[in-house]
């Protein structure tokens, strides 16, 4: 994969892929990790990546 996250990308995303992670509740982080629950897909920072889908939903 390239990178995705980085640059151009990230302008045309909606405020520019920031905005509150669901898990870690930060704010102004960079939403760059999509991951799928169930038919759903929830948008965590770098940090809630490897976290399991199940707990997200918690
Ligand atoms: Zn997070």
């Amino acid at each position: 994969m390239a990178k995705n996250n980085r640059g151009k990308t990230l302008r045309s995303l909606p405020n520019r892929g920031r905005g509150q992670c669901p898990n870690c509740k930060r704010t102004g982080v960079k939403l760059m990790y999509e991951i799928k629950v169930d038919d759903k897909t929830i948008k965590v920072c770098k940090v809630c990546k490897n976290i399991p889908a199940e707990k997200l939903t918690a």
